[in-house]
């Protein structure tokens, strides 16, 4: 992205001057390289850089700086170029050359449309059509016209030798300059010392297979002699390893090296005449670069299809973690994992300065957040009032990005204020959206200018937010139903106080005809003997506090049961709360002459949960359990509770009656909702039960008692379980 930018921004960014400095330099080493490879008289150089360099430039400069780069190039032409020929040739020879490097660059421009790159197949065939070949051709016609008829020399030869040496040119030095424009946007610090090693290699044995074949040409036996066909191992592991760029390098250093040493006399070529030795050489060389760069451009685009195949596999098996995580959560551990995923998703993006928020359909507060920089915890982004234009926006747009140093669309003007209010420099809205309904939003803010805020980025976050939509529903479903059977478990508990209400009395009547009578006491003592008073009062108003405390109890015990409101998980003590369900039902025990036995073990340990909805559970099956007992014939009565702590049950409680039992094969069956067999009977209490203890990751059973009667058996997770933390996967 960075080098993207970059080696379009090259020409632009640059100061005029510096541009104009760093053009005149290049063109005149370029030059008097091309120069240096010539065959006297011949006005053509074998190898003539110059072209390509502008060429080059051209490309990674804005189209209205042409004119400065074209320009720049002139004082270095005149300067070499005055010495050898005429005013006239020299400024006819300058016009083909920028007439090359204009159709080459302008051509590559207009039928690429977009940043030069050689990355994929495409660009490589559009920059060998129309740079490397239609460029050198159509330029020479002009060039040779201006040569033949100033110098004599032949029209055809004189194209012929043009045309040769600059697709070479082209086709060395454009690729060469993009790889130093690559480098100087700091590709090459990621080059670690095994690349650098690699490369210095390639590099010792292009020069030491130049020496080999310059100096030693008739190493190679047989005839034809061919001793060039040394350097294609080398060109091709320049292609394979540094792509089109290292090709390019590496053939402008075999080209140099070789027709440097041909042009003077030495090499494989003295036994032909030298100037059919160079054109087979020059032959040879585009040839191997047209071959070698499209074969490096293949392979450049199968690297990058098969990196963005592993990207999407690699966030596919995120997507599918994630989705998994949520089946089966508890919705009171969704939260803690949202905010998991958000973190997992920015690290697998690889963002930094971010902070991400899931908002719920409230859009007040964020459900779950996570951040990677300093964020003042007090800020709370209050989305519909805040960013209201977003908000609106992203339920058709799918998903939106705001900067605020960008023109923000008509209407987003609150928005704008709002990111710069929390110092924001930019901000992403995902929705999330299931079932057509928008649940909430995801937010992604950060105080840094981003440029990748686009698609496919974009369309990942969609697909994530999706995921995160479903466990979002799942949850308000979820919160929904438990709402529901709370409030459906608060009319049971009602319904167990009608049963209750005349134990209730019973119980009350007690302490209150105590405090009567000691109130009443209390009056004759205060009209009777005035030296017995201060004693016995004393006494009596002892009796009325404690029976009143009793009275205050019972009243508690019962409010406490039929408080309605959330869940609220703590730890309880089961023996404690065996002992207050026994005192609630001891008047409804001796009504109905039904003795009631406890026997708990002092080993049980606490459980996590309730302690209303598990109190819950035990009155209801003990209050089953006293009803079942009193209307059987059988003698002695009895209810047993018994708690134990077991290796199979870290909890097992159970109720046992000697009550008719369970009709036969009804076990499971008294579990269903509204299953009753009594005549005013809800069939809802042992449903609820279930459902409860399930909830509290316990089991309820029903059994027939050992020898009559039913038994309920209930089991718990003691509290000091290993946690495990399920969304994490
Ligand atoms: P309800 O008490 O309103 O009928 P429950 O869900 O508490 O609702 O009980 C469902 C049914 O289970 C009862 O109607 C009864 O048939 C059976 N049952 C529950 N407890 C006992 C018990 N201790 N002995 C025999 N049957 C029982």
């Amino acid at each position: 992205m960075e080098r993207r930018d970059f080696s379009a921004q090259f020409g632009a960014r640059s100061h005029p001057l510096v541009l104009a400095v760093l053009v005149c330099a290049a063109y005149y080493a370029a030059a008097v390289v091309g120069l240096a490879l010539r065959f006297p008289p011949a006005t053509t150089s074998v190898l003539w850089p110059p072209n390509a360099l502008l060429t080059a430039m051209l490309l990674f400069t804005p189209t209205r700086r042409w004119w400065l780069v074209l320009l720049a190039a002139l004082p270095a032409h005149l300067v070499l170029e005055l010495r050898n020929w005429s005013t006239v040739v020299v400024a006819g020879l300058f016009a083909t050359n920028c007439s090359e490097a204009l159709v080459a660059a302008g051509g590559v421009r207009l039928l690429s449309r977009e940043p030069f790159r050689l990355g994929t197949v495409r660009q490589m065939a559009i920059f060998i059509g129309v740079a490397a070949l239609f460029a050198p051709l159509v330029s020479s016609f002009p060039d040779a016209a201006i040569v033949s008829s100033f110098h004599g020399e032949r029209y055809w030869d004189v194209w012929n030798r043009r045309v040769v040496s600059n697709v070479l040119s082209e086709l060395a030095v454009v690729p060469t300059v993009a790889g130093a424009v690559s480098v100087a946007a700091g590709s090459l610090s990621r080059w670690r010392g095994r690349r650098w090693m690699e490369a210095s290699v390639l590099f010792a044995g292009l020069v030491a297979t130049a020496l080999l074949v310059s100096r030693q040409p008739a190493f190679m036996p047989g005839n034809p002699r061919w001793p060039l066909v040394v350097f294609l191992p080398i060109l091709l592991w320049a292609a394979l390893r540094f792509g089109p760029e290292g090709v390019a390098l590496s053939l402008l250093a075999t080209a140099v090296l070789t027709l440097g040493a041909a042009t003077h006399g030495v090499g494989p070529f003295t036994e032909q005449s030298a100037d059919e030795g160079v054109l087979a050489l020059q032959i040879f060389l585009i040839v191997v670069a047209i071959s070698l760069m499209s074969a490096s451009a293949l392979d450049n685009e199968r690297r990058r299809a098969e990196r963005a195949l592993s990207e999407r596999l690699q966030f596919e098996e995120v997507l599918s973690r994630m989705s998994a995580a949520f089946v089966g959560l508890p919705c009171d551990e969704m939260p803690r994992a949202f905010a998991f995923w958000l973190e997992r998703l920015a690290g697998f993006f690889g963002w930094r300065d971010v902070r991400l928020a899931l908002y719920d359909e409230s859009q007040q507060v964020a459900l779950a957040h996570w951040s990677t920089f300093h964020a003042d915890p007090h800020t709370r982004l209050s989305l519909r009032t805040e960013f209201p234009w977003a908000v609106e926006r992203v339920k058709t747009e799918g998903a939106i990005a705001l900067h605020v140093s960008e023109d923000m669309p008509a209407g987003a003007e609150q928005d704008r204020e709002a990111l710069a209010r929390h110092g924001l420099a930019s901000a992403v809205f995902v929705p999330l959206k299931s079932g057509g309904h928008m649940g909430g939003l995801i937010v992604i803010m950060t105080p840094t200018r981003r440029t990748e805020w686009a698609e496919p980025l974009l369309g990942k976050l969609r697909i994530a937010a999706d995921v995160l939509a479903n466990a979002l529903a799942r949850m308000r479903a979820e919160a929904a139903l438990r709402e529901s059977r709370d409030e459906l478990s608060h009319l049971t508990r009602v319904s167990a106080m009608g049963e209750l209400a005349a134990s209730l009395a019973h119980e009350l009547n007690q302490p209150l005809t105590g405090i009567l009578s000691n109130a009443q006491a209390a009056r004759h003592i205060l009209d009777a003997n005035e030296r017995r008073r201060r004693v016995d009062l004393q006494e009596i108003v002892r009796d009325i506090v404690e029976d009143a405390k009793r009275a205050r109890d019972v009243v508690g015990r019962m409010r406490d049961l039929l408080r309605k409101g959330a869940t609220e998980r703590a730890p309880v003590d089961l023996n404690e709360l065996v002992t207050v369900v026994a005192k609630i039902v001891t008047s409804d025990s001796l009504i109905r002459q039904v003795s009631l036995e406890l026997d708990l073990s002092p080993h049980a340990p606490r459980v996590e949960g309730d302690r209303v909805q598990l109190q819950q559970v035990v009155l209801n099956l003990t209050l089953n359990a006293l009803e079942a007992a009193s209307i059987s014939d059988h003698h002695p009565r009895t209810v047993l509770v018994k708690t134990e702590a077991n290796d199979r049950y870290p909890i097992h409680l159970f109720v046992r009656d000697t009550g008719p039992g369970l009709i036969a094969g009804s076990e499971q069956q008294v579990f269903e909702p509204f299953y009753t067999t009594k005549k005013s009977g809800m069939g809802m209490g042992l449903a609820i039960a279930r459902s409860i203890v399930e909830a509290h990751g316990g089991s309820i059973w029903a059994a027939t008692g050992r020898d009559r009667g039913a038994e309920f058996h209930l089991t718990l997770p003691a509290i000091d379980r290993t946690v495990t933390q399920p969304w994490t996967s």
